[in-house]
């Protein structure tokens, strides 16, 4: 739904920047205030720029196929103003702690260094690079007053695509940041975002004279930078790798996923896609696996990860999933081929915080893999990825691998088990 753009520099350096935007955890919060919020935004002086949205929605619906249901209300808001949006949202619409806990698992799993303020990062990151939003529950696009020109017509055409989805899919299903599976939400938010990309990509190719994406084997890099581009913003420098990645994937793999489905059977297949989306960022990955309905996730539950921390209640649980597993194994010595293949055998995952009568902490975070074969690998290259990060061997026997955690790591037949003991909550 969020349209980012950098805002430090010039729009020649839009461009230039890789493309990024919102990931899940981080995805999960934004989204849901930008869905969630309920026109709290203050007085936004519309300006000339909406003028051209009334032929946008002409471009789009023709090229998507889609019939416009209502009118698109648009206003163009400072930086102030959508600033003001967001911190009433996620106050508002986010689940309580829900950034916390999201904090606890992915400093203990790996995905963010321990030290790292993730609640702080994604908040400030949402309010400073934003652009550019449609609202579900407005139903109005809401465009970035230090857009330039240039992009305004690009950024239209993604949002508005995003309202004709809305008006015929209903996004806030999509959208939804309460659950369990963030692993879920991150395939909702690839259909969706891809297909706002694809759109805007369809456009811009039938402007030049060039055939629809439905038509062409393969995207090239440069086309789906271009693409990027014009539909995320730059991270703050020091958002470490796997979050990065993760933030992108909507946007990297989205395109890549729709363009799949478009091979298939063009926007008529999008539009089924919605109807049944995908479940998993294995099948964003895997599009094949999708198009067949051949995978099931054999995510565990929160309740059957209980007795690897005895009188402990859980109190919070997520599904990594396939992305996020690749995400934390790469970099340190494990290359990205490396980690692609060490992660493709998931089958599911389940990561859940524990707390204790006394205080104490753990996250036990299991995974099932395809085959015995499948686990072993991901086994020996997180192994690998702690013993480069830590210096330390990780195995069954409890070992403290950095100054906040100690962790066990055991792989018996399909399943890799992985506990990680970190201090108690300083707020409780
Ligand atoms: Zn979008």
């Amino acid at each position: 739904m969020l349209l980012l753009k950098r805002m430090r520099g010039t729009p020649s350096s839009i461009c230039n920047n890789r493309i990024r935007l919102t990931g899940r955890a981080a995805r999960g919060a934004v989204v849901a205030l930008v869905v969630a919020a309920t026109g709290a935004l203050p007085a936004i002086a519309e300006k000339p720029q909406c003028a051209l949205l009334q032929g946008v929605m002409k471009e789009v619906s023709a090229v998507r196929a889609l019939t416009p249901k209502g009118e698109v209300p648009c206003a163009i808001a400072s930086r102030e103003e959508i600033g003001e949006f967001l911190r009433q949202s996620v106050s508002k619409k986010l689940p309580p702690k829900k950034l916390e806990m999201e904090q606890v698992v992915y400093r203990a799993v790996g995905i963010v260094p321990d030290e790292y303020d993730y609640v702080h990062g994604v908040i400030e990151f949402y309010l400073s690079q934003i652009g550019g939003y449609y609202d579900p529950d407005t139903k109005r696009f809401v465009m970035a007053d230090w857009i330039p020109a240039s992009i305004q017509e690009s950024v239209a055409r993604h949002e508005l695509t995003h309202a004709l989805q809305d008006q015929s899919y209903g996004l806030d299903r999509f959208l939804d940041p309460t659950g369990d599976n963030g692993d879920q939400l991150m395939a909702l938010a690839s259909l969706v975002e891809g297909d706002a990309a694809a759109v805007m990509n369809d456009i811009d190719r039938m402007q030049r004279g060039q055939p629809p994406l439905a038509k062409i084997k393969s995207i090239d890099t440069g086309e789906e930078d271009k693409v990027l581009a014009l539909t995320t913003a730059a991270l703050p420098t020091q958002t470490p790798q796997a979050l990065e990645a993760m933030i992108l994937f909507p946007y990297v793999h989205g395109i890549k996923f729709v363009h799949a489905i478009l091979r298939s059977g063009g926007y008529a297949a999008v539009d089924a896609a919605f109807k049944e989306p995908p479940r998993s960022s294995h099948e964003i990955l895997q599009p094949g696996d999708y198009l067949s309905r051949r995978f099931k996730a054999e995510n565990p539950t929160a309740e059957g990860l209980a007795s690897a921390a005895p009188g402990a209640a859980p109190l919070y649980s997520d599904v990594l999933g396939e992305f996020a597993v690749r995400a934390i194994l790469e970099g340190a010595e494990i290359s990205k081929t490396q980690a692609s293949k060490a992660s493709g055998g998931w089958k599911g995952d389940r990561a859940v915080l524990f707390v204790a009568p006394d205080g104490s902490r753990s996250v036990v975070w299991k995974s099932v893999w395809q085959s015995e074969v499948d686990a072993q690998e991901f086994a020996s290259a997180y192994r690998a990825m702690i013993r480069s990060r830590y210096g330390v061997a990780l195995g069954e026997q409890r070992t403290q691998i950095s100054p906040s955690k100690a962790a066990t790591l055991v792989a018996h037949g399909r399943e890799v088990l992985a506990q990680f003991w970190i201090p108690r909550d300083p707020a409780a």
